[in-house]
């Protein structure tokens, strides 16, 4: 099975082109916010675990993640040997450090696998900006607007219920900055990781969100070829 990784900051369009990418080359989703929550609910001694982890307000430490990856891999190749039309995982927010993409080496190397790709979707750090703090909140019925793509049709009212619209504190043009600092910071190992092992493929994401998608199909279709074809 092929693992893909998708990487990509706020505001760059990871979570559409995730779903897009994955319904093009029948790829499983590999989401650990959403094993987490799956894990929690389902009330296994992980879950349990988990749950005491989230209660206390901290992060769920790597092995736990690990350990619900591996089980998330095993579904996966169950579900194609069942006759799924799964080929592979797509990875999303997932690795976060350089901990856990070694981690996440380790798990695979046990299985016989390995990383096949990792395409980090780019966006011009000005436009991000732009994205993110054009956001706007109904204070009434909490419906989402953005100021430049998706504007109401009266300034600062809500079209669905007439309230005015705010911005949250989260929002603003500087809290955005920083939050784009913390994941170049957090991401610039991975990436550097990547790329010396040279499965990294960068792909530009400031374009309509149809050729964004194409790009990155193209761009792991050519490297899992890449990789399968003979060597002499
Ligand atoms: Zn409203």
């Amino acid at each position: 099975m092929i693992h893909v990784i998708l990487m990509g900051p706020q505001g760059s369009g990871k979570g559409t082109q995730s779903e897009r990418v994955r319904e093009q080359l029948y790829l499983a989703p590999v989401a650990t916010g959403e094993l987490f929550r799956s894990a929690i609910k389902s009330g296994t001694a992980l879950g349990q675990e988990i749950k005491a982890i989230y209660d206390r307000g901290e992060l769920v430490p790597d092995d736990l993640t690990i350990a619900l990856v591996a089980d998330r891999l095993d579904e996966i190749a169950r579900e194609g040997r069942e006759g799924g039309q799964v080929v592979g995982a797509l990875y999303d927010g997932f690795p976060r450090t350089a901990a856990q993409a070694a981690a996440l080496d380790d798990l695979l190397a046990r299985r016989g696998e390995k990383i096949d790709a990792v395409v980090a979707i780019d966006v011009p750090r000005e436009e991000l900006i732009q994205r993110l703090s054009g956001r706007r909140l109904c204070s009434v019925c909490g419906k989402v607007y953005n100021v430049v793509s998706d504007p109401p049709a009266r300034l600062n009212e809500c079209d669905a219920c007439g309230g005015t619209l705010i911005q949250r504190a989260d929002d603003t043009p500087e809290a955005v900055s920083k939050r784009l600092d913390l994941y170049e910071r957090e991401t610039a190992p991975l990436v550097g990781r990547y790329a010396e092992r040279g499965v990294l493929v960068h792909v530009n994401g400031d374009r309509p969100i149809a050729e964004v998608t194409d790009a990155i199909v193209a761009a792991i279709r050519e490297r899992v070829m890449a990789d399968s074809a003979p060597r002499r």
